[in-house]
């Protein structure tokens, strides 16, 4: 099973008409009408609506919201309405609420606030999704399902603390497991009873706050615990729905580069993919590609939906910039062309109150079209409209791969030393950076996914080594390939254990190295590095962290000019099977990571079409008859003028261009160049 039917990129987002008196509604279909909106997402947070009372199940608003959404000829992702529960529930059955990290046992209030072990909240959870589903799964304009609502956060309750024992129990078998692998004889920490193992918090393993930890190797294993515990309710609620909805997909939308969801464990349980993109600022264009590719490598490559972005502005943060003019359009294609199947907004309708009240809507409180917003997003529901069905579906051709781990993540960030200015996410963005500013179509993949099919796979920050992923990195080398990582790579086990050997661990006869000390310093401390030799050398700086590096028959491209390892190798080249391993030992700067990205990618021919050219971004689509789509984003103010490599038709304008003419982009302007075959 994959993503639901369509005849093209379905276009509309998250609908709240249970807000809003009848005669609203009326003029809000014609608002959609005129933005060529064919979708609404329904029933997010309607659990107080549906279920007024435990032995009350209520259908006859939202009976009248499918209806005239069905009416209308709209398609409808309908929700199960579990992402906040009611205050009927709480005051019932106070163990629904969480405890937090301080240890503070929560009262009803906010969203996303139940308690994923609940087993009370676990069955009523589960029966609500249950009667929505046999209520709804006949009505035809329902084309997939939407669970929950972006699970995340923690909790640290008794409950939690039992499922955790479970968890454990299952993962390791014995407490002697359990004690090994926590290295228990640190700090008198022996278990000999499963109870005496508590969830880690600010009450127990904890100081400073929820990475700071006495025993990262049991914050690690709450973390997945807790991962998996939301994972269980999304699968009850999935289940409930399979009683009566047998082949509709079910998703839920994820939050991106989310640190604790592990979206990996979670992939393999979705039918399709769906993301809410809300990126921090006007410049994260190349951060929102990297996510959308991680979102798509979630489930092989299979395309996924934008389930939420807002249209103009958020109202969650301290300051709320304004999307500028044409941004909303540029990120909605820059989605696509990175494998959105569907482009979505929250929200169509503003709320009146509360605290989403200022949160853009494609319709604000006044209820005009003749706004700036309204009209870029009914311009873009046009456009979309003559796109067609010509990308549903389409893959990116990639043959590089950025490996992205929660587990390193979580492992690197927890650790006491070497330093915790190093950042897991900050690390894989500045090198995929560099392979974006190359315009290098990527799949960004789990650490166990299958490699064969790439001639590049770079692997930031590696920090913890699991299963046959050595060998499989030496396979690609062996083959011809290239893969490149860096400092505090290979260095603990699954467990957060230091493997006894050389660093980089298993990766070192890859790399051809061995790390005989490290040294982290302040942000204020630059040691630069010398990259290169002749005509081609560059000096880059390099912060935060510089490992000593001995060559086990690595070339040495860089090397570091101060303090008392000056001379000493920054970054290495060893030649392996037919191709080689790039170990990069220091936090070089952005234009240090883009050289030696560059070097990586010359080696195998892979520089986009226009890799001079700042951010112009360039994306490929392949659709399942061989059309071939060249999406060109132009990120910048200004416009910009390049010459086409191949001919085609723009399918937005419907311009043929010559290979090798002319073609201009506008300031944020697009290209979808259907390329001649
Ligand atoms: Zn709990």
């Amino acid at each position: 099973m994959s993503l639901p039917l369509s005849a093209k990129v379905p276009f509309g987002g998250d609908y709240n008409p249970e807000q809003w008196p009848e005669d609203v509604w009326k003029q809000d279909y014609r608002l959609f009408d005129s933005a060529r909106i064919d979708l609404v997402t329904l029933g997010v947070f309607d659990w107080a609506l549906t279920q007024p009372a435990e032995d009350t199940y209520d259908f006859a608003l939202l009976d009248r919201i499918v209806e005239r959404a069905s009416a209308e000829g709209r398609g409808i992702c309908l929700a199960t309405g579990t992402g906040a529960h009611p205050p009927w529930l709480a005051k019932a059955y106070p163990e629904v609420t969480r405890t937090d990290f301080e240890g503070r046992k929560h009262r009803f209030g906010q969203r996303h606030n139940s308690c994923p072990s609940s087993p009370v909240f676990r069955r009523l959870s589960a029966e609500l999704a249950r009667r929505v589903a046999r209520r709804y799964a006949d009505t035809p304009a329902v084309l997939a399902w939407h669970v929950g609502n972006e699970y995340g956060g923690a909790c640290y309750c008794a409950l939690c603390a039992a499922g955790f024992r479970n968890w454990l129990r299952h993962r390791y078998g014995t407490l002697d497991e359990l004690n090994e692998a926590w290295y228990t004889t640190f700090w008198s920490h022996t278990f000999t009873d499963w109870d005496e193992i508590e969830p880690p918090s600010a009450l127990t393993e904890h100081w400073r706050g929820p990475d700071h930890t006495a025993f990262p190797g049991i914050t690690l294993d709450y973390l997945r615990f807790t991962s998996d515990a939301m994972l269980t309710n999304f699968r009850d609620e999935k289940a409930a729905i399979r009683e009566s909805s047998p082949t509709l997909p079910v998703t839920t939308n994820f939050m991106g580069m989310y640190r604790p969801i592990d979206y990996h464990r979670w992939a393999p349980h979705l039918d399709f993919v769906s993301w809410d993109n809300y990126p921090p600022d006007d410049e994260s264009a190349a951060r929102m590609a990297l996510t959308h590719d991680l979102m798509r490598g979630l489930k092989d490559g299979q395309p996924f939906w934008l389930m939420e972005q807002t249209p103009s502005c958020t109202a969650c943060r301290d300051v709320n910039p304004l999307k500028r003019p044409g941004l909303m359009r540029l990120w909605s294609w820059q989605a696509v062309a990175h494998g959105a199947d569907a482009v979505l907004f929250f929200q169509l309708r503003a709320s009146r109150g509360a605290s989403e009240k200022y949160h853009g809507a494609v319709i604000g409180h006044a209820g005009r079209a003749d706004t700036r917003v309204f009209r870029e997003v009914a311009e873009l529901g046009a456009e979309l409209e003559r796109l067609g069905p010509v990308s549903l579906g389409a893959r990116t051709p990639a043959r590089v791969a950025l490996l992205f781990d929660w587990d390193s993540w979580w492992a690197l960030e927890l650790s006491d030393g070497p330093s915790r200015l190093v950042r897991y996410q900050q690390v894989v963005l500045a090198y995929h950076r560099a392979l974006w500013d190359a315009g290098v179509d990527l799949d960004v993949v789990a650490v166990t996914a299958d490699l064969s099919r790439y001639d590049v796979v770079v692997a930031p920050a590696l920090h913890l080594l699991k299963g046959d992923l050595p060998q499989r990195l030496e396979a690609v080398a062996t083959r011809g390939g290239s893969v490149l990582t860096t400092y505090l790579s290979g260095r603990v086990d699954e467990n957060d254990q230091a493997f006894l050997m050389d660093v980089p661990g298993s990766l070192g006869q890859l790399m051809g190295v061995r790390v005989d000390e490290w040294d982290a310093r302040g942000p204020e401390v630059v040691n630069p590095v010398r990259l290169g030799d002749g005509a081609d050398q560059v000096d880059v700086d390099a912060r935060l962290l510089f490992e000593l590096v001995i060559p086990q028959g690595a070339q040495v491209i860089g090397t570091y000019l101060a303090d008392f390892y000056a001379g000493t190798p920054a970054v290495t080249r060893n030649a392996f099977g037919a191709g080689d391993g790039w170990y990069v030992a220091a936090g070089l700067d952005q234009a240090g990571v883009s050289w030696v990205v560059r070097q990586v990618l010359d080696q195998h021919d892979l520089l986009g079409p226009y890799p001079d050219v700042p951010n112009l971004e360039s994306a490929v689509r392949v659709a399942a008859d061989g059309s071939r789509l060249l999406f060109l984003l132009n990120h910048r103010a200004e416009p910009v003028e390049v010459t086409t490599r191949n001919g085609g038709v723009d399918l937005l304008t419907g311009d043929r261009t010559a290979a090798g003419a002319a073609l201009r982009l506008p300031a944020y302007g697009v290209v979808v160049l259907e390329e001649d075959r």
